[in-house]
């Protein structure tokens, strides 16, 4: 089937995006790599969504993904790795073999964890080390957990972590918080939250499992006895399939501007993927309406 738009990416860009594109009479395949709903569905808690003062990440992320679905949005689990541009029909590639053609792509594949960069780092993911509090916090209830970071996402998961962890060292590499205020104010009532301020984590201690990790604050290094550490120090975009039709920063995120285009007619980029100040559901979800409309009015001109 030549679909009229495949959107690769199903979190908060990719399902506004796939609702306005069916609202608009298109055919629209959506296709995600791991589970609808991208990022946020990691955030315990969104509370600067307009309209719900208060909903779990996963929640908001399956309510868009329901919304998308019921509009008659197709939904595939595939990683696209490579974009064949034949003009009128774009031939995606996934990493399984399978392929899909589309007049026009919107990608919105969003970010992917940062990594401290780490001895054992890798070999440690699943045995201590962990970049999703929401998920792979339940593991470490009554336990010393270590949570690396200074924006919201840290902030968030030290405070959920406080709630079932014996004590959560929140590290963070300066003395002041690039997340809310409210965040951090919440975090200094909780009697088991101890700020590490001034400091990195420069060693994974343990043999199969992490027990510990070494930090160096203000040039002195100190170890810290824990069995889990989240690692929130932002996001970082995975773009390279798709470097051929789009033009990449420095950082690797898509140059387009607020129109969503990009360099290459009939591909469209939305969302955290994308060169832009501020990273939001509701941004990302501004440019999922925007790309949208774009690639409709493209399909219309071309019709
Ligand atoms: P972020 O805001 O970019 O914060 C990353 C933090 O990690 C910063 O404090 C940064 O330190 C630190 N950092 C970066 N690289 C580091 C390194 N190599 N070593 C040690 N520390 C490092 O990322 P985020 O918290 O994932 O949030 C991303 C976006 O999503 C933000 O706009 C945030 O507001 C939003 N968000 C929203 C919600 C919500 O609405 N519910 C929840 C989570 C996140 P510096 O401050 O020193 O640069």
């Amino acid at each position: 089937m030549l679909y009229d738009i495949i959107i690769i990416g199903g979190g908060p860009a990719g399902l506004t995006a796939a609702i306005y594109a069916r609202r608009a009479g298109k055919t629209v395949l959506v296709l995600e790599k791991d589970a609808l709903g991208g990022q946020i569905t990691w955030s315990p808690k969104v509370e600067n969504y307009p309209a719900i003062p208060s909903i779990s990440g996963l929640e908001l992320g399956n309510l868009m993904a329901e919304q998308a679905m019921d509009q008659g949005a197709e939904v595939e689990i595939e990683e696209v790795v490579g974009i064949e541009d034949r003009g009128s029909v774009k031939r995606l590639r996934c990493a399984f073999g399978a392929e899909y053609e589309g007049k026009t792509v919107i990608i919105a594949t969003g970010a992917k964890p940062r990594m401290l960069g780490l001895d054992r780092e890798e070999e440690l993911v699943g045995s201590g080390v962990g970049y999703c509090a929401v998920c792979d916090g339940a593991f470490f209830q009554g336990q010393p957990v270590a949570v690396n970071g200074g924006g919201n996402s840290a902030l968030q998961d030290a405070l959920l972590l406080s709630e079932t962890c014996s004590r959560v060292y929140l590290i963070h590499r300066r003395d002041r918080f690039r997340g809310e205020e409210k965040l951090v104010e919440a975090l200094r009532e909780r009697e088991n939250v101890e700020f590490v301020l001034n400091a990195s984590v420069r060693e994974l201690l343990g043999g199969d499992e992490l027990s510990g990790i070494v930090v160096e604050q203000n040039g002195a290094q100190r170890s810290i006895a824990v069995s889990g550490l989240f690692v929130a120090i932002g996001h970082e975009p995975d773009n390279s399939a798709f470097a051929d039709l789009i033009t990449l920063d420095q950082s690797g995120y898509a140059e387009a501007g607020e129109s969503c285009l990009t360099k290459t007619e009939g591909v469209f980029v939305a969302g955290d993927c994308r060169s832009k100040q501020v990273r939001q559901v509701a941004t990302a979800a501004a440019d999922g309406a925007v790309a949208a409309l774009a690639a409709c009015a493209w399909l219309d001109r071309e019709a």
